[in-house]
């Protein structure tokens, strides 16, 4: 079947101080079923954000393709990326930025409803209602300024903004990392509430393991703009194959923060380390890792051969 989104060999630049050119992502492919949700995952720095902002066409492609139900977006005609763009809507980490303070909820919720001239305007309220409730919030809040609301409100609003235009695929960069712990739980519930109840998909960008595991059918654990592993969520973590992804999940474990159990920063994306991104930090460096840039190796193969466990790393090959 035609994946919902991919995304081949993207390469994403950004220009750094003295002319320099940074990749930001570098050669990352993704495969996004209809109805799933892809965890991304990976230390502050790593290229998610980079990545997801591409695929929204906020960040141009430096090079590699993004394909909208086997539609190269990059190719697309103008009048054709409105539809995509209702199509793939986003959450982003901090509701007070995405919020207007001088506009109420119900401005705020009528917005894409006029934009992509949803239905008619007697129809709205009820759409509202309806997103309204998905989110786990009730009406009273329409006439509320955003200043009134908690910041997990206001991210569940966030959320019903990114649903009234009916889309396929909601791109979340971060979208409970703002918030304190039960704020966070509530939004993850709505988030796999609105997946069963709409069949919206959704590409989950965080740096915590554990909101990834909570939701993800698929994770993809990316470090220095590269893909290291990808597969299904449950055999990634039950059985992390590459020294980073172990790493992540050990620290997470225990009480430190996700990469603590790293030792020292990752380098400098401008100036990414030769052979393997992460043998200047991997406890099993061989040789050859300072020297060879590993291929993708197929660390297990799920038994319905819908999704493939794959690895980047020697240790594989
Ligand atoms: Fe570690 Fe080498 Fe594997 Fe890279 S290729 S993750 S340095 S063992
Ligand atoms: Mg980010």
């Amino acid at each position: 079947a035609t994946p919902l989104f991919e995304v081949r060999d993207l390469r994403v630049e950004h220009a750094a101080p003295g002319g320099q050119k940074l990749n930001a992502v570098n050669g990352v492919s993704l495969r996004l079923r209809e109805g799933s949700i892809l965890g991304v995952v990976g230390e502050s720095g790593c290229g998610k954000s980079s990545l997801a902002r591409a695929m929204l066409g906020l960040l141009p492609v430096a090079a590699g393709s993004l394909f909208y139900r086997g539609q190269e977006l990059t190719t697309l005609a103008s009048r054709r990326r409105r539809g995509t763009q209702r199509g793939i809507q986003h959450v982003f980490q901090d509701p007070a930025n995405s919020l207007s303070p001088r506009r109420t909820i119900r401005q705020t919720l009528e917005e894409p409803l006029a934009l992509y001239r949803m239905a008619g305007r007697d129809e709205w309220p009820g759409r509202i209602a309806r997103v309204l409730e998905a989110v786990g919030l009730g009406s009273e809040l329409l006439d509320r300024y955003p200043n009134e609301l908690s910041g997990g409100q206001k991210q569940r609003i966030a959320l019903a903004r990114a649903l009234l235009p009916d889309p396929d695929l909601i791109i979340a960069d971060e979208p409970v990392s703002s918030l304190d712990v039960s704020a966070q739980a509530r939004v993850i519930e709505r988030i796999r509430h609105a997946r069963k109840t709409f069949g919206t998909a959704f590409l989950l960008i965080s740096h915590d393991l554990a909101v990834i595991r909570q939701l993800a059918d698929d994770v993809s654990v990316m470090y220095l703009g590269r893909l290291v592993e990808s597969g299904p969520a449950d055999r990634v973590f039950a059985e992390p194959a590459h020294p980073y992804t172990q790493a992540l999940l050990a620290a997470a474990r225990g009480n430190g923060a996700p990469g603590s159990g790293l030792k020292g920063e990752p380098p400098s994306p401008l100036t990414p380390p030769p052979g393997c991104v992460f043998h200047t930090r991997c406890p099993r460096a061989m040789d050859r890792c300072s020297r060879l840039n590993p291929g993708f190796t197929v660390a297990a193969q799920d038994d319905c051969g819908a999704q493939t466990h794959l690895v980047r790393c020697h240790l594989w090959n």
